[in-house]
């Protein structure tokens, strides 16, 4: 599981692996799908990480 700051109810969620819902390969890396504990659909992967960092 990891942490994932949601766009939608603006929290800190911990994200578990049976939450996600895809995974898929951009050209920046892993990216997985999952549904927020508020409902939102959302998007995290190396990516994301490395752009946040
Ligand atoms: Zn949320």
């Amino acid at each position: 599981m990891f942490v994932h700051h949601c766009s939608a109810c603006a929290k800190d969620q911990l994200i578990f692996p049976s939450m996600l819902s895809g995974v898929r390969t951009t050209e920046v890396g892993t990216e997985v799908t999952f549904t927020c504990w508020c409902g939102a659909e959302q998007a995290a992967g190396t990516g994301h990480v490395l752009a946040d960092a």
